[in-house]
């Protein structure tokens, strides 16, 4: 049986959306590091069917739920920029 945390979905999403708005380096590298700080913060949410993905994505979708992700991106967001992991010859 395969899980997956659909937590992964909603901060990928989220940043997708807010990127082009955010001060910081866009880069994969610096992404991947926003979104693994998000998921470290936030409670995983794991469904085990495509179905349960789906459904979960509908029930979770409050206004509070929102915001948590949010501050969790956005603290990403300030750790990453601080301290970027990705090579400077690369920007
Ligand atoms: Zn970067």
């Amino acid at each position: 049986m395969k899980f997956q945390n659909v937590m992964e979905d909603y901060v990928t999403q989220k940043l997708d959306e807010i990127i082009d708005n955010l001060d910081c380096c866009k880069c994969d590298q610096c992404r991947e590091d926003i979104i693994s700080y998000a998921l470290n913060r936030l409670a995983p949410k794991y469904v085990s069917t495509e179905k349960g993905r789906a459904f979960a994505k509908v029930n979770t979708m409050s206004s509070q739920f929102e915001v948590d992700i949010l501050t969790a991106i956005y603290e990403g967001v300030a750790v990453v920029k601080k301290n970027p992991r990705h090579k400077k010859a690369a920007e």
